[in-house]
Parts: C-alpha cells; sequence; structure tokens
C-alpha cells in the first residue's frame, strides 16, 4: 500500500494528506504534553477519546450553523477535515478566573467573570505564544480588524454553545481555546472553527465537587487523566458506561 504524505506533526495530533482536493486527515496521538512540553507521558486512548469528542462537539456546531473544518470521522483515530488556512492565534474564552488569567491578575480560582473574556495568544512555542493585543494582531497582519471581528463573535457562539452542552451534563466550562482557520470561496473568504476541542483544551469542572476533568489533571497530577476524559465522553453519551466491569454474557432465566 501507498504510503501517504505527512503534511504535519503536531505534539497530539498528525495531519496526512486527504484522499480528496483541500482535505486532510487528522489522526490523534496519545501523547500528553504540558508546560510547554516540559512534561512529557503517553496516556493510552487520550487519542481515541479526543477525536470521538472534538467530533461529536464540532458536529454540534456544524449543525447550529457554525462552520468548523470538521467533515467526518474515519476511524477510531482519525477523522476527514478541510484543508484551511490557519491564523497563527490561539483564542481563549473565559468564564471563570482559573489558570495564566489568575496568576496574571492576581484572581481567586473559580470566580465568576462578569461577562466572558476573550484573548488572544500568538502561536509561537519560541516565544511561549505570548498574549497579544488587537493592536498586535493587526499591524503584523496576522489577521485584519473584519477577522477579528468575526473570530470574537465565532468564539462567543462556541461559548455559548458548549457552556449549555457540558451545563446539561453536569459540567463547568471554565475556559477554553479555539484555533481558527480560513477557507476560501471563490472571490470570499470565511473562518472556521478548526484544530481540535476536546478536554485538552478546556477546563471542565464537576458543577457538585469542582473536579478537574481536563488536562489540568495531568498539569497537576490530579489522578488518571483517561478516567476523567472517559468521564466527560459518558456523561455527553459519547460513550457508553462500563462501570470498569468486564462484560458478560447473557443470564439464563428460568
Ligand atoms: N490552552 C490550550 N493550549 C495552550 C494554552 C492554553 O489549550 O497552549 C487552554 C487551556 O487548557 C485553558 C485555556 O486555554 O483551557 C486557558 O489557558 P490559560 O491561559 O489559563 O493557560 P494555562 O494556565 O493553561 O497555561
Amino acid at each position: 500500500m501507498a504510503r501517504r504524505r505527512l503534511i504535519y506533526e503536531g505534539k497530539a495530533k498528525i495531519l496526512y494528506e486527504g484522499p480528496e482536493p483541500d482535505t486532510l486527515i487528522q489522526y490523534f496521538k496519545d501523547d500528553a504534553t504540558a508546560f510547554d512540553a516540559q512534561k512529557k507521558a503517553v496516556i493510552e486512548g487520550k487519542g481515541v477519546l479526543n477525536n470521538r469528542l472534538s467530533e461529536h462537539f464540532m458536529t454540534g456546531l456544524n449543525n447550529i450553523g457554525v462552520p468548523t473544518h470538521f467533515i467526518r470521522r474515519i476511524n477510531m483515530r482519525e477523522q476527514l477535515i478541510r484543508m484551511v488556512e490557519m491564523i497563527p492565534l490561539e483564542v481563549v474564552v473565559r468564564n471563570y478566573a482559573a489558570g495564566s488569567l489568575c496568576k496574571r491578575l492576581g484572581l481567586t480560582e473559580g470566580q465568576q467573570l462578569p461577562r466572558p473574556i476573550i484573548e488572544f495568544y500568538y502561536k509561537d512555542d519560541a516565544l511561549h505564544d505570548p498574549m497579544v493585543a488587537e493592536e498586535h494582531i493587526i499591524a503584523f497582519n496576522w489577521a485584519s480588524q473584519q477577522d477579528i471581528d468575526d473570530m470574537i463573535a465565532l468564539a462567543l457562539r462556541v461559548n455559548d454553545f458548549l457552556s449549555g452542552m457540558f451545563l446539561g451534563v453536569g459540567i463547568r466550562l471554565v475556559d477554553f481555546k479555539i484555533e481558527i482557520g480560513r477557507i476560501f470561496e471563490g472571490d470570499f473568504q470565511r473562518l472556521v472553527v478548526a484544530d481540535e476541542i476536546s478536554p485538552d483544551s478546556c477546563r471542565l469542572w464537576d458543577v457538585e465537587t469542582n473536579r478537574k476533568l481536563d488536562k489540568d489533571v495531568f498539569r497537576h497530577d490530579l489522578g488518571s487523566l483517561s478516567e476523567a476524559y472517559t468521564e466527560v465522553a459518558v456523561r455527553l453519551g459519547v460513550m457508553p458506561r462500563n462501570n470498569g466491569k468486564a462484560a458478560t454474557g447473557p443470564k439464563l432465566v428460568n
């Protein structure tokens, strides 16, 4: 069988050439990294869970008219996506204070914010993804003012959709990161949600207990990451609950 062409390999995913023009195959690895990739591990099954969860969120977004790069899942670890031109920014939306926001502004972790706050970070590993202002984005031509307005509108729609979906299963969406790409259709360009949406890029806390169900479990050694992600998948109905028991055969009835 012909070897397929590798387009890009990142920390958690690999992109291969797709079967049709303007498509790619996105492969989810089991690798987990944190703190600028200083902490690394292989978490068995993480790629399978993130593939399924990202499919679930992206499909829901497509269904409510928020465009994404997702076309369809191909198998346990791969999905077919549209090729997009990535905007070199991470768009973070925050509903509650956590992580770097607490460090920067001295807020109490878990404090509800008066309104969703959107921040932009410039994607550059060597610079450790610095936070940037709209001024920098426009001056350095990473995106136009119109793109910024569209990215904010997209991010807020994603936030409302995901917040509601998670709240329905007893999970608080504290914050999350998305990445956005451009698709060209004739003379027009459209911005679409790209990359992935998974517990790797969200903070998810149980509403009752505040138990963390996201990558902070790995970052701060709070237990089993695959158990946390499985809990999210089970609550969302993406995976059946198996209670850790081995499958049993049918019971005899008299
Ligand atoms: N995030 C991400 N990738 C990054 C940086 C942040 O997915 O490279 C997510 C992170 O998981 C959290 C949100 O963006 O859900 C806000 O992260 P924060 O700025 O608080 O940074 P952190 O404390 O995670 O370093």
